[in-house]
């Protein structure tokens, strides 16, 4: 094991000391402990608690590190705290380019985008796996042609307008 994976380990039985086993934000189910936080009034995910704040839950996020590039990309809350805990694990020298290296410059790019695209791929199991989910309710809700029932069509009628 390096000392990223041992690190992330650490940060992560931290959070669960604090949060509680089986933890997940009761207004929205969110469990991924990056973006979990517990306040006066329980456990919450960031997104959620800056609603609650009345803050915005979409923020800026260095996609390349702030110490690499001052260029930001709009995330959800939720997903840039998973994003950034994962920058912790990038080596010391793509974290922090002091001399503006261009060959750690990519590298940070390149671990960038593999955090994010990591995220998504993850997510889009879960995804497909709820929109089969609402579809075999839908099917035993409104029958087999459940889209027509209730006229809302499909995705890909209308494409050539
Ligand atoms: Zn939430």
């Amino acid at each position: 094991m390096g000392q990223e994976a041992i690190d992330r380990a650490a940060r992560e039985a931290r959070r669960r000391r604090v949060l509680g086993a089986g933890t997940g934000c009761p207004r929205c189910g969110w469990e991924e402990l990056p973006a979990l936080t517990k306040g006066a009034n329980g456990v919450l995910c960031y997104e959620c608690c800056c609603a609650a704040h009345g803050r915005a839950t979409v923020e800026e996020h260095h996609h390349v590190g702030r110490a690499n590039d001052p260029a930001t990309v709009g995330v959800p809350g939720n997903l840039h705290r998973e994003l950034s805990e994962r920058q912790q694990d990038w080596p010391a020298e793509a974290r922090r380019n002091v001399e503006r290296d261009p060959l750690l410059w990519l590298a940070a790019a390149c671990y960038g985008l593999r955090d994010h695209l990591a995220w998504w791929a993850a997510w889009l199991a879960r995804v497909a796996d709820w929109l089969v989910a609402l579809a075999r309710a839908l099917r035993e809700h409104s029958g087999p042609a459940w889209w027509t029932e209730l006229g809302v069509g499909a995705p890909w009628q209308g494409a050539a307008s």
